[in-house]
């Protein structure tokens, strides 16, 4: 199968959204009823993953018991954090394991139900991972209102990345008007959060990304002040100049080399938010780079990292206030859509190239019956 990809805009009152030519999605939709495919966990990545790592299963549909429904997956995020979840290093959870369907946030319709909770047609997020059917009992799932905005959202801005831009740089960075701060993997699906509300916030913003058109798009669509391109540039000159007093918040997505240009430009009492560390998921032996940790000593900075559950209780009130802001069309975001299940592995290679322009989602099936 070959994805078309155009940059035709999908009519829709909170952003540009570039959507991939439909007509293969519109028959692999159709043949999707008979089965469930599931992708499984083949085997662990060494380096980078590949398609080998990833291998197709198809079985029967389930059949949801009293209490349960069936639901058919239309979206399916691929994130970053998976790459930790696959391999067998220590980490903030257990492995996943070999040989079980893979797992992923979703958002999808019931289309059976036995539990009165959520009849027929009720758009829900969970996480069942990447397969076109799942069964709930309602004890894991969120209802989601496609009548104030798209559904999808439940999977981006209103979702994990977007609670994770929020909590991170509010509640660790607490950037205060007129600050610098600086973000790594600026145009993804956290970073380019993270720079909107900071410029909320009255701070100046400079990004860090990996190609022109992703700075084009920050700088003219989303205000930022100011975008290097770390392919291209000395990430450690144009911050000297960029940030002439020094950066006071450094939302750090990515590590190695480009956070340690950033450690070599802190002000005093900057804070250091480690959110990810995306350069290093798929090194075989660890980066030691520059001991730049004298920068904190003498800058009397703090340097944090969190994962977003630490915040779980404060995460409706967070996603209260992102829906205020994008339906108030102060926040921005950028979706970037491949077609059909069996694209997931691909998409999510994709993430360690920098191939996403955006938050990466695979359309599983349509939100139209
Ligand atoms: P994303 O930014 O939408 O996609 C990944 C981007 O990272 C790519 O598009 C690429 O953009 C950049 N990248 C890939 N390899 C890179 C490298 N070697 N050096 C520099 N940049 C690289 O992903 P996301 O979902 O927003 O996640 C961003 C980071 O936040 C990840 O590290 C993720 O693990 C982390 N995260 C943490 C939490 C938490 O709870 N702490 C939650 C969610 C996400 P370029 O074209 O700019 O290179």
């Amino acid at each position: 199968m070959e994805t078309e990809w155009t940059y035709v805009i999908e009519s829709s009152r909170f952003n540009i959204i570039h959507i991939p030519k439909c007509k293969y999605f519109l028959e692999q939709n159709m043949l999707n009823e008979q089965v469930n495919r599931q992708i499984i966990l083949d085997s662990r990545p060494t380096g980078y993953p590949t398609s080998s790592n990833f291998r197709m299963l198809e079985s029967n549909i389930p059949s949801p018991k009293e209490g349960q429904v069936l639901i058919r997956t239309i979206w399916l995020s691929v994130d970053p954090y998976m790459r930790g979840r696959i391999s067998d290093a220590p980490s903030y959870t257990p492995p996943h394991p070999v040989g079980v369907t893979m797992p992923g946030g979703t958002v999808g319709k019931v289309v059976v139900s036995l539990n009165a909770k959520f009849p027929v047609g009720t758009f829900v997020s969970i996480s069942s991972g990447w397969q076109d059917y799942s069964i709930s009992d309602g004890s894991n799932v969120r209802i989601v209102d496609p009548a104030s905005v798209p559904i999808s959202t439940a999977l981006g801005i209103l979702g994990m990345p977007g609670l994770t831009a929020y909590h991170g740089l509010f509640e660790i960075g607490r950037p205060q008007a007129g600050e610098t701060v600086v973000v790594s993997g600026a145009s993804g699906a956290v970073g380019a959060i993270v720079g909107q509300l900071a410029k909320l916030a009255g701070c100046r913003v400079i990004g860090i990304a990996g190609s022109d058109a992703k700075i084009r798009y920050l700088l003219d669509e989303l205000g930022f002040d100011s975008v290097i391109n770390y392919k291209a540039e000395s990430v450690e000159d144009q911050l000297k100049d960029s940030c002439p007093q020094g950066i006071d918040v450094y939302f750090d997505n990515v590590g190695g080399s480009i956070t340690d240009a950033a450690m070599d430009n802190l002000a005093y009492k900057a804070r250091i938010i480690i959110c990810g560390q995306i350069s290093q998921y798929n090194l075989q032996e660890p980066d030691l780079g520059p001991r730049n940790l004298r920068q904190l000593l003498v800058n009397q900075a703090s340097m944090e990292g969190f994962i977003v559950g630490r915040f779980a209780d404060k995460s409706e009130s967070a996603r209260q206030r992102l829906t205020d802001l994008l339906m108030q069309g102060k926040l921005k975001y950028m979706e970037d859509i491949v077609n059909g299940l069996e694209n997931a592995p691909e998409a999510f290679m994709g993430l360690f190239h920098g191939n996403n322009f955006g938050k990466m989602l695979v359309r599983v099936s349509s939100d139209i019956d």
